[in-house]
């Protein structure tokens, strides 16, 4: 890194004091337990701080990335250049209209469980979704049916200029598993949500709940993962398409290919970010090969890039 960079960093740390490290583990914080150091970490578990780390940075003129569960998200051994936020900013409620409103960095499962026990319906499919309010806006995630997009109302992004703008649901461009804010140049963060839920039969909300789980604790395998690796192709699943191309346990290094669910890739004995990056080649690559259909990731890629498989 050039000696000015390492200045700048150095001068944001001190002006974020605590809430900064330098090298910090972001392995520590990923779901999959891999990703080398961020030049510097930032815990944001409030709203002053998230903004300050941001407006900070970019007047310094450094790379910013904010990351929420870091669910979703493959961080290279080598770790992040410039600023990694991590969002804690946690606070939410329910109004007595049957609205949520959330800060970006709360945590979803327990927020859609108590929309449940409110017997309020609408965010029911992600009582078991990890992961933060942020990453699931950015990724317009979704399951069993039911994805964010239906329900959000209202969102507040802070601009490039440090603006905080109340933006709308259409502005959100929301797409199959993304939105405008995913990977967005504009450098925009997402600082708050708002849900419009409504009131339903608890005990019947309860039961989809009981369902979800248990379908996804039958489905989905426990353990250090990034979820779905690849986007479902048109018409077909990937999981469907790696198990048939005969990788289901298919290992490298500590990482390896679900024996539950294809898609689904499981860092078991500490694996690194190009084990798992090698299998994703691996699975890309042999399902073009047999089926000739091409996989796109569903995870992110910080780091590293992922051009195999034609
Ligand atoms: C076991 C497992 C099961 C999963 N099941 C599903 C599923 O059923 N459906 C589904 O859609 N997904 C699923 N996922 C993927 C993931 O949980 C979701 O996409 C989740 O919403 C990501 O949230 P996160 O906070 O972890 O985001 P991160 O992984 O931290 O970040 C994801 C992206 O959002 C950006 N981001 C995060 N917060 C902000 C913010 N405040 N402002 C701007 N950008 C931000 C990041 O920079 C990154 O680009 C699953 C993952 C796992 C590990």
């Amino acid at each position: 890194m050039k000696r000015d960079a390492a200045a700048r960093l150095d001068t944001l740390s001190q002006q974020l004091g605590s809430h900064a490290v330098r090298q910090g583990s972001l392995a520590k914080y990923s779901m999959a337990g891999i990703g080398g150091p961020a030049d510097l970490l930032v815990i944001a578990h409030d709203r002053e701080t998230l903004i300050q780390a941001v407006v900070g940075a970019r007047a310094l003129d450094l790379p910013i990335r904010v990351f929420g569960g870091l669910t979703n998200c493959l961080i290279c051994d080598a770790g992040f250049r410039g600023v990694a936020i991590l969002n804690q900013v946690r606070g939410y409620r329910f109004d007595a209209d049957y609205r949520l409103h959330a800060e970006s960095g709360a945590i979803i499962a327990p927020i859609a469980r108590g929309a449940v026990g409110r017997g309020l319906g609408g965010l029911t499919w992600a009582v078991g979704l990890p992961g933060t309010v942020g990453g699931m806006v950015v990724n317009n995630a979704g399951a069993f049916g039911g994805e964010t997009s239906s329900n959000l109302v209202a969102a507040e992004v802070l601009n490039l200029e440090g603006d905080v703008m109340q933006v709308e649901p259409a502005w959100l461009e929301f797409e199959y598993r993304r939105s405008r804010l995913k990977g967005s140049s504009e450098g925009w963060v997402l600082l708050s949500a708002i849900f419009q839920l409504r009131l339903a039969e608890g005990a019947h909300l309860q039961t989809k709940a009981d369902e979800y789980t248990a379908r996804r604790q039958r489905t989905q395998p426990p353990g250090r993962t990034l979820g779905s690796t690849f986007k479902n192709p048109p018409g077909d699943y990937a999981g469907r398409l790696i198990e048939a191309a005969g990788l289901k346990g298919k290992r490298v290094g500590g990482v390896m290919i679900s024996e539950r669910h294809a898609n689904f890739f499981i860092n078991d004995e500490h694996g690194t970010a190009a084990d798992y990056q090698a299998l994703i080649c691996l699975a890309q690559t042999e399902v073009e090969r047999q089926f000739g259909v091409h996989l796109e990731p569903e995870i992110e890629f910080f780091g590293m890039e992922c051009h195999c498989g034609g």
